[in-house]
């Protein structure tokens, strides 16, 4: 099947008042390929960039058979079942020092955890269950074979895939990569993502207000978000609202970029002209999103690249990235799977006058009291208060069928830590 952006607009069962989330996320899935382009890094740099191919173990882990435990290894078969066992010790095996020689009938050998159990021992019992009198160990009942021995290939088998393309490299990942001795990994190449504001009211950080003109906060969230997912993020500045000069920034970004991201200028009134312009570099599909923050979406192609038009209230612009763009950009960068972004239930502590009929993502701070957990809102919650989503650890989602939230309700909240 091969869809056109546009179809999103005269699909059956589009309203054009209000896409549902869900929806609208489908649909920019569908357009979505992962970006070519690898990079080979030494493996600290890798941190936080996905995994362009499968890293597959060249060797066994653990490579040898080894203690888990301080104490003595001996073959199974000595231990007597139902009362203590003495044996003979004959040597010692630490971590990085075998023994070296095999082990026979009626002997054992100190070992320490990361030790390698020597040949002819098939178990190992700890020191708190053994007694040692001078070379003469005096084990208890009740070992079984085996115990406390890691053997070769046990975590993983040489020629078996450890992480697949696609992860994401963590530090548990940085780990495992060096515990295979592997000092290069080939990563997905950034993804370039080209942003700028748009609106004649905007003035740059450092320069003078005049009446009725603010600062511009979306080119700051929009660095940080980019930038905690590993993207290379491109500042293009603030762009007046004159189709000139919008026309020529679409180009220059769609030209340099992966993804154009740009705020403001997509609400009603002002999408007009927008549309017109970006009708002719591209294909663009403009949504009224049931949902609140966030109303105005656009998204399409400019070109090649992909384009989200986010609503200009700074909320707004922090809650469409992380319902629309983050997964995308995520996707562009060929994670797969995509993470899951789990939603908790809690007790909300604060009564919330809302209307059926579209997602509302309130600003939440999620605390425990009593071992239970709690969710209260963080006050005010107009689109603009960018202190709301500061205060605030999650998002309180009500979905579309709820209505007015009544204090001691339960509700879902997906938690922000580790993702703003
Ligand atoms: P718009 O979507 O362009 O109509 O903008 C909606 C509201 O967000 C207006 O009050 C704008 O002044 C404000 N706004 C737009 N862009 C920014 C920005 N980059 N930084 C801060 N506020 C903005
Ligand atoms: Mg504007």
């Amino acid at each position: 099947m091969t869809l056109t952006i546009t179809q999103a607009s005269c699909a059956d069962d589009y309203d054009p008042n209000s896409m549902p989330v869900d929806k609208a996320r489908q649909f920019i899935h569908t357009f979505l390929t992962p970006i070519r382009g690898i990079a080979r890094v030494p493996i600290r740099t890798a941190l936080g960039r996905v995994l362009a191919e499968d890293i597959v173990s060249p060797v066994n882990v653990p490579a040898h058979i080894n203690s888990a435990m301080d104490g003595w290894a001996m073959r199974f078969s000595d231990l007597a079942p139902g009362t203590p066992t003495a044996l003979l010790e004959i040597g010692a095996s630490f971590a990085g020092v075998p023994f070296g020689k095999s082990v026979g009938s009626g002997e054992c050998v100190r070992i320490f955890t990361g030790g390698v159990v020597p040949e002819g021992c098939d178990t190992v019992v700890m020191q708190e269950r053994a007694q040692a009198n001078g070379k003469s160990i005096t084990f208890a009942p009740g070992i079984q074979k085996n115990q406390n021995v890691r053997f070769a290939g046990e975590d993983l088998k040489a020629g078996a895939i450890a992480l697949a393309k696609g992860r994401i490299v963590r530090a548990a990942e940085l780990g495992l990569i060096a515990s295979l001795g592997i000092g290069e990994v080939a990563v997905v190449r950034p993804l370039r993502v080209a942003y700028f504001s748009t609106g004649d009211e905007l003035r740059a950080v450092g320069s003078h207000l005049e009446e009725g003109q603010i600062y511009d906060s979306n080119r700051y969230t929009l660095h940080g978000m980019l930038a905690r997912l590993g993207c290379e993020a491109i500042d293009m500045g603030v762009v007046r609202d004159d189709p000139a000069l919008l026309e020529q920034a679409f180009r220059d970004a769609g030209a340099i970029a992966d993804v154009v991201i740009t705020s403001g200028g997509v609400s009603v009134g002002e999408a007009d002209f927008v549309k017109a312009l970006l009708g002719k570099l591209g294909e663009v599909v403009f949504w009224k999103i049931a949902m609140k923050p966030g109303r105005p979406l656009a998204y399409g192609k400019i070109g090649e690249a992909h384009f989200f038009g986010l609503p200009g209230n700074p909320v707004s612009v922090m809650v469409t990235f992380y319902q629309f763009v983050r997964d995308a950009l995520l996707t562009l960068q060929g994670v797969a799977p995509l993470p899951v972004q789990p939603l908790l239930k809690a007790i909300c502590t604060s009564p919330i006058k809302k209307a059926p009929g579209r997602t509302e993502f309130q600003r939440g701070v999620l605390y425990i009291e009593d071992g239970v957990w709690k969710v209260r809102v963080t006050g005010e919650q107009g689109s603009g208060i960018l202190k709301s989503m500061s205060d605030a650890n999650c998002f309180i989602l009500l979905n579309d069928a709820t209505g007015n939230v009544a204090a001691g309700a339960t509700v879902e909240v997906q938690v922000l830590e580790g993702v703003v």
